[in-house]
């Protein structure tokens, strides 16, 4: 292919629709602070998510980050470590302790039969990924956390749109935490929304991504700044009304990958699972070297050499990072770590052409020994 193809590439709505949305604020001069995109967006979100609350912030790591401090916890918080580098940052910069349970090797997400084991009388929250767009088992983890009284916090980065029994992903938990970074299927350049049900939780989180200000002069807890502005938020809005298409788009690339790689030996693909509404964010690929004759790795490199990016999303385990040296245990979480080192993420973006789907699994079915 003579032109690259990378692991993502941002959705982007019409050149005028964009400058028609935010030509008003030339007039206004309202350009932050919660403005009118911000109410709009907002809005808009809580109508889509189906959420009964939506607060924005400035990207999906400070939801994650606010929200642990608005729950007021302490001690610790059991989580995976097959995960984006933020899920478990936002934990120890809020003073807490990651305490990592594995995966399931089907759908990558927390294996919930490993959960109480790990609560102690410290644990103040559990916080699952919804990897990939895969559904945690939310039914089992609410249980656990009604029987212990436990906070759920999802990273809900990867479930936009994602609906499960015929409800949003965001009506699961406490709270859910989406990102709207750029390459993500729905984004506002960066961006991110925290979505919950508590009131008292909601007041908390406003307040904090805004220096913690309550009214005009005082500042009733230390906040931060995580306010998005409101060329992002029109960003956001623009692109909420091609959101269903852009999903469509994904869903037929993610097809044609499943046609061509199902029923490889060595090969294990996402599962679909029962009752989800999928939103195809990821494409993920498990290779098992002794059935496949090649690893991920050469997988990679043979890829690259025809300027197609597949990405090792996630390696390495965030409790593998080097600023956690000799803290945590990957051994501990085995199966993670078996995925991490044999996963493949491959490109998948709603423009991404059928043809270019097909020269991907020629590939990557070339390595195949
Ligand atoms: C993208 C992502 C985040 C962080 O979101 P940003 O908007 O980039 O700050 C958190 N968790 C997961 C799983 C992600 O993929």
């Amino acid at each position: 292919m003579n032109h690259s193809i990378q692991v993502a590439r941002s959705s982007m709505p019409a050149f005028e629709e964009y400058c028609e949305e935010i030509q008003g604020l030339w007039d206004s001069r309202w350009l932050t602070n919660m403005g009118e995109k911000h109410q709009q967006l907002q809005s808009g979100l809580a109508k889509y998510l189906e959420a009964s609350q939506v607060e924005l912030l400035t990207n999906g790591h400070m939801a994650l980050e606010l929200s642990l401090q608005a729950f007021g916890l302490s001690g610790e918080v059991i989580t995976t470590p097959f995960t984006f580098a933020s899920t478990t940052q936002a934990i120890v910069r809020n003073g807490l302790t990651p305490v990592f349970c594995d995966i399931n090797p089907i759908d990558f997400t927390i294996d919930v039969s490993k959960i109480e084991a790990l609560i102690t009388e410290k644990t103040s929250a559990i916080l699952p990924v919804h990897v990939y767009g895969n559904v945690c088992s939310v039914e089992a983890i609410e249980e656990i956390a009604r029987r212990y009284s436990l906070k759920v916090l999802y990273d809900a980065a990867h479930t936009f749109g994602v609906r499960y029994k015929d409800r949003g992903i965001a009506s699961f938990g406490d709270a859910s935490c989406f990102s709207f970074h750029a390459t993500k299927v729905f984004h506002t350049i960066e961006g991110g929304a925290v979505a919950y049900q508590d009131k008292d939780f909601g007041q908390r989180l406003t307040r904090l991504k805004n220096f913690g200000l309550e009214g005009q002069e005082d500042a009733s807890e230390v906040g931060g700044n995580s306010k998005l502005d409101e060329f992002r938020a029109a960003m956001g809005l623009c692109n909420l009304r091609h959101i269903d298409e852009n999903i469509v788009g994904r869903r037929k690339a993610a097809e044609r990958y499943r046609e061509r790689l199902e029923n490889i030996s060595g090969i294990q693909l996402n599962p679909i699972q029962p009752e989800v509404l999928s939103n195809y964010a990821y494409f993920p690929v498990v290779f098992d070297e002794a059935a496949f004759g090649a690893d991920r790795n050469q997988v990679l490199t043979a890829l690259a050499a025809k300027n197609v990016y597949a990405r090792k999303y996630f390696y390495p385990l965030t409790s593998e990072f080097s600023c956690y040296r000799n803290r945590f245990d990957p051994g501990l979480t085995p199966i993670a770590r078996r995925i991490s080192q044999r996963v493949l993420t491959l490109p998948l973006y709603s423009e991404l052409p059928l043809d270019a789907v097909d020269t991907i699994c020629d590939i990557i079915i070339s390595c195949k020994k």
